[in-house]
């Protein structure tokens, strides 16, 4: 297949130098309309700004575009739901066929058996529902003392008031005043740690949160064995499993779960993301039956929790679609497969002299840039980001120290030795000036 034409090979970065009322997400403002990129269209792993140049979607949206992009099934299921009864509040005893289908495949796709699903618009209210569920888990079997939520270190968990208080990149914590209390942090791959603080606190300790692959704080996969050990911990001293795939659900890894993957099955899973590719805001709280029961038995009454959108008839429309698509496309297959072969592609990657570090787990990567140019040219990272939009490909700074990689899983290998180049090309022309 032949790569589609780029339509202009020039990016001026000040085409976009205009102030605007738009606050962006993780910003600075004061430096936005410098660089700021219009997107308007996308068809697979392509992205077209307005004014028409080209950049290859190297993290697929902000890790969630799976199927890729320009998918009319899925514009086409969100229309039908919307003609017919574009939502309708899940508040109570009312929900849309539509909502109970998605729970239902959700569930049919989750390592846990007789999964229960609470749904919401997206991955930090999936975070703060289980964060709420766990608590009131405990108080409702007569254990309020269980309340301490335990994450690792450069986790991220969502900007919601739990996810905001168990984050463990500090500074995203920093400047809010008093968070949430009973909340502790541990070294990310350290079971020992884990081991210590759970024989001495256990008694205290409600749940511990952890992403399969810590995404955000960089893409770190964790140490071999380690969530083995980590399952076996929060057995042998009842504490919930609760994994985060937000970023590792429906698929990243090659499995429907980061969990499947490594071979555990959590209490609680949170998703969201490729649950609909990102085409519309939808996050998941998958239940195993240990948790549900307190509140499905009647004993601990309304669980008195939930968001007007949660279980939102066009999103869970466009959700179903997508999972749909997923099987029959062999889509999580075809990801695997690209995987593979971009381990092998990344090669180059790895030998530059600019790069650190590449770390990979199924379709995900993290590309360090090395600490040298780091300290000289504290920006440097964002030096090879814009170069790299000169060159056709776009891709995302993860705090100050590397790129992510997270393509749609349908990317091809045509495309993948794209991405390669032309990220050789920038970092080269990053490493001459700097020189
Ligand atoms: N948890 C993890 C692991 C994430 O990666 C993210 C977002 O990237 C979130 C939670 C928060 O999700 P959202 O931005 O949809 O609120």
């Amino acid at each position: 297949a032949t790569l589609p034409e780029p339509l202009a090979s020039q990016n001026d970065p000040s085409h976009a130098a205009h102030p605007s009322p738009l606050w962006h997400a993780f910003a600075d403002m004061s430096k936005v309309p410098e660089t700021r990129v219009v997107l308007e269209r996308g068809q697979g792993v392509w992205i077209w700004d307005t004014e028409g140049r080209r950049y290859l979607d190297s993290t697929a949206g902000l890790w969630y575009c799976a199927l890729g992009w320009g998918r009319e099934e899925l514009a086409e299921a969100a229309a039908a739901q919307m003609r017919k009864l574009a939502t309708y509040s899940t508040f109570g005893d009312m929900t849309t066929n539509t909502t109970l289908e998605l729970a239902e495949r959700v569930a049919s796709l989750s390592p846990m058996p007789n999964t229960a699903v609470f749904l919401t618009s997206g991955g930090s209210e999936s975070i703060d529902t289980a964060a709420k569920i766990v608590r009131r888990y405990w108080n409702v079997l007569g254990r309020p003392e269980k309340r301490v939520i335990v994450s690792r270190g450069m986790a991220y968990h969502g900007i919601a008031g739990f996810g905001t208080s168990i984050a463990g990149i500090p500074a995203n914590r920093e400047g809010y005043g008093p968070l949430i209390e009973d909340v502790h942090v541990v070294a990310a791959d350290s079971t020992q740690e884990l081991e210590k603080l759970f024989a001495e606190r256990g008694h205290e300790i409600a749940a511990f949160f952890g992403e399969p692959v810590r995404g955000a704080g960089g893409v770190y996969p964790p140490v071999a064995g380690y969530w083995p050990e980590v399952e076996r911990l929060c057995r042998q001293y009842d504490v919930l499993l609760v994994c985060d795939e937000v970023i590792t659900g429906f698929g990243r890894l090659g499995a429907w779960f980061g969990s499947a993957h490594y071979g555990i099955q959590p209490d609680i899973i949170t998703g969201a993301k490729a649950v609909t590719s990102g085409y519309q805001p939808l996050g998941v709280v998958l239940c195993n039956e240990r948790v549900q029961e307190p509140f499905y038995s009647g004993k601990a009454g309304v669980l008195r929790h939930g968001y007007t959108y949660s279980g939102h008839a066009t999103a869970c429309a466009v959700g179903l679609r997508n999972l749909e698509i997923m099987e029959t496309e062999r889509v999580l297959e075809r990801g695997a497969e690209a995987a593979k072969a971009m381990v092998e592609l990344f090669e180059p990657l790895r030998r530059h002299s600019m790069v650190k570090q590449v770390r990979t787990e199924g379709l995900l990567a993290g590309i360090e840039i090395c600490e040298d140019a780091r300290k000289r040219v504290p920006n440097v990272v964002d030096q090879v980001l814009w170069q790299a939009r000169k060159n056709e490909v776009m891709t995302r700074n993860m705090l100050g120290h590397s790129l992510q990689f997270s393509p749609a899983f349908i990317i091809t290998q045509e495309e993948l030795r794209f991405y390669v180049e032309r990220m050789l090309t920038s970092l080269d022309a990053v490493a001459a000036r700097i020189a």
